[in-house]
């Protein structure tokens, strides 16, 4: 079985349409996907009309949020599109990305990067804005040569564009997702930049809020990373998911459906589900 609970679109800041995405996904051979946008579930409007049936295609959405500090992500699978819980949710965080993305422009046009505003809608377009459009502007407008200057420079944990206020706080998203029927999982544990002390209280905090699982593969990570983390994952008893985090064709950490085995002694999140 090919399982990939975690991709992105370019509803949110992925490349492939839904309707590309799920094609390309078939093509590799995934048996079981979730597309899982930023606060957003505008891919599956977009799948409407289209035969989805040649794999089993789980509900999802990866939420932005915020533990001690840090930010961290939620995903959300298998969840009821269209329950009041997720709709509420989906629009109070658009209106976050919204007003934070405003923020994000202002603090760049002090540092003197002209129409950061103006700039990173048009490149957003109908997309949820996030900070890799505004690292998209950066690179045309020529102040960073690539992503990664744009990140280290600009827009990663604790620079100018690091902005995380307005997210709504992690237990409210939790109880979104739980609301919504659905199976609440920590994105990415090991890419927090957090001490394994930090991870597990994170972990404790998460679960006491109700989360229920957390990822133990997310993209070709080392085979060590995944042995720690299944350890953990056994230790505080929750359950595991995998994905490749997919947003583009070609990026070298991940290739979408191409995601490791769950180890064998782990509660598998899709087992859960019937
Ligand atoms: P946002 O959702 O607006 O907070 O932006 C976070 C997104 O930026 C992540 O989901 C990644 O897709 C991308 N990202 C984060 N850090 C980096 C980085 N160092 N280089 C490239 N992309 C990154
Ligand atoms: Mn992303
Ligand atoms: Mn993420
Ligand atoms: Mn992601």
């Amino acid at each position: 079985m090919k399982i990939d609970l975690h991709t992105h679109t370019s509803v949110s800041d992925g490349t492939l349409t839904p309707a590309e995405l799920f094609d390309e996904a078939v093509l590799s051979g995934v048996d079981m996907l979730s597309i899982t946008d930023h606060d957003t579930i505008d891919a599956y409007t977009a799948l409407q009309e289209k035969d989805t049936t040649a794999l089993t295609l789980i509900s999802g959405i990866e939420f932005s949020t915020e533990w001690k500090k840090i930010g961290v992500h939620i995903v959300g699978l298998n969840i009821q599109l269209d329950s009041d819980a997720i709709l509420f949710g989906v629009k109070n965080q658009r209106e976050a990305r919204f007003t934070r993305a405003q923020r994000i422009a202002e603090k760049l046009e002090k540092l003197g990067i002209e129409n950061a505003w103006e700039g990173v809608q048009e490149i957003a377009g109908s997309s949820v804005i996030g900070r890799p459009h505004f690292a998209q502007y950066l690179i045309s407008s020529g102040v960073v040569k690539d992503m990664k200057q744009a990140f280290d420079k600009y827009l990663g944990a604790g620079k100018t564009g690091d902005v995380k206020q307005f997210w709504k706080p992690y237990s409210e998203i939790i109880e979104w997702i739980r609301d919504a029927g659905g199976t609440a999982i920590l994105a990415h544990p090991d890419k927090y930049k957090i001490t394994r002390t930090k991870l597990l209280s994170l972990l404790d905090d998460f679960k006491d809020a109700g989360g229920q699982g957390m990822e133990v593969i997310s993209g070709n990570q080392t085979a060590d990373v995944t042995q720690k983390l299944n350890l953990i994952c056994q230790e505080k008893d929750l359950l595991s998911s995998c994905g490749s985090d997919f947003h583009r064709p070609g990026q070298a950490w991940s290739k979408l459906g191409n995601v490791a085995s769950l180890p064998v002694d782990c509660k598998a999140v899709w087992e859960s589900w019937h």
